[in-house]
């Protein structure tokens, strides 16, 4: 698994605390250290590349030539023969028809996930996007008829002023779409954001937290009624499209992340590339630490129940295993969880509260 961050946008958007920056001076170098870490950490693959994710920030920022010279260094020292799923992401208002074309025409790419987050250009405003509603539906449209047949957006609910009857909007347009995938996030406030500064001078108006869990169930209600199942606490995907790629990192599957501020996991070693531009072409510097037995079996617990697949007991270390199976106990009488011989599952409602019931259930 291969991860590759992009950290230029055009602008911050009033949610965003991932590590990107607003100007793209420092493209041409960026890519050039992105093809120097490409080479030097492919050693840390095990067996041909399965999947390839190019994330941001907002890669489709990117002129085909820099994109050319980042698939070219992934073909030359990665074996990429038996790659089974290559996503792109991309902003809705960057993808004219003669972008996604030439996205489609490299061969590489046959997903790609599409920054929607809102139809409504008030709340598309508020959330300091560049796009509006209607780019939004063209640039699936686009993506759609230039061959991509995976397609996934992305939407955020509880937003600022967003009434539950906006929300059923939003989903009715998505899902009038050729979409196959749906990634759509609870709004959170934090620290270091736009909505975080204007939240503290009393300028934001959320919804209630009943109103959020109100536009939670019509999420799952109405993408289950178009075919999508929700496989992960925020995805949603017709049979099939589910995201390989994501669906390892919930495995626990070790990916190798290049770029400022990816992160990279070996089974053991977690690495985080340092968040800084500059620092990053400079010096590639980064940070690692070595996961305890405690760290992995709570990190077990923590992914599996943000899945509909649940926790594999086998994947709990026998020392815990007793432990856990008693402690889930309680969740399983109150509705939360469900057990199988294999699994530990969540229920709807479980799966909302997924990390607090993790957190009971961590061992030490
Ligand atoms: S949400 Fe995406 S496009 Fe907006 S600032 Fe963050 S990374 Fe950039």
């Amino acid at each position: 698994m291969l991860y590759i961050h992009i950290p230029f946008c055009k602008r911050k958007c009033a949610y965003c605390a991932f590590y990107s920056v607003a100007s793209t001076a420092k493209v041409d170098d960026y890519i050039t250290a992105l093809v120097t870490e490409i080479k030097s950490r492919a050693n840390e693959q095990q067996g041909p590349l399965k999947t390839l994710y190019i994330g941001g920030g907002t890669p489709s920022l990117l002129a085909p030539h820099h994109i050319e010279r980042i698939i070219q260094a992934v073909e030359q020292n990665f074996d990429t023969s038996q790659l089974l799923e290559c996503t792109i992401e991309c902003n809705p208002e960057d993808l004219s028809q003669e972008y996604v074309q030439w996205l489609h025409d490299t061969g590489l790419f046959n997903r790609i996930s599409i920054g929607v987050q809102s139809f409504d250009d008030n709340a598309l405003k508020r959330l300091n996007r560049r796009h509006t509603g209607q780019q939004a539906i063209d640039a699936v449209w686009n993506a759609y008829r230039n061959g991509f047949d995976n397609i996934s957006i992305d939407l955020i609910y509880g937003l600022p002023q967003m009434s539950n009857e906006q929300w059923t909007d939003t989903l009715h347009n998505a899902l009038s779409l050729p979409i196959n995938h749906i990634s759509a996030y609870s709004l959170s406030i934090d620290e270091g954001t736009i909505f975080n500064v204007l939240l503290k001078q009393g300028k934001l108006f959320l919804p209630t937290e009943d109103d959020v869990l109100e536009q939670y169930d019509t999420l799952i209600d109405q993408t289950a009624k178009y075919g999508f199942t929700q496989y992960e606490i925020s995805n949603f995907a017709k049979s099939g499209c589910e995201s390989i790629h994501n669906s390892r990192y919930w495995r626990h599957t070790p990916y190798i992340g290049i770029g400022a501020a990816a992160h990279s996991f070996s089974g053991r070693i977690r690495r985080w590339n340092v968040a800084n531009i500059d620092t990053y072409i400079d010096k590639f510097a980064f940070e690692e630490e070595s996961l305890t037995d405690v760290d992995i079996c709570n990190e077990t617990i923590m992914l599996g129940l943000r899945t509909n697949r649940g926790i594999c007991i086998k994947d709990i270390p026998v020392d815990w295993r007793k432990y856990v199976l008693q402690k889930v106990e309680r969740f399983i009488d109150s509705g939360l969880l469900e057990k199988s011989v294999d699994f530990i599952k969540p229920s709807r409602m479980g799966l909302l509260q997924a990390d607090g019931i993790a957190r009971d259930l961590f061992v030490s």
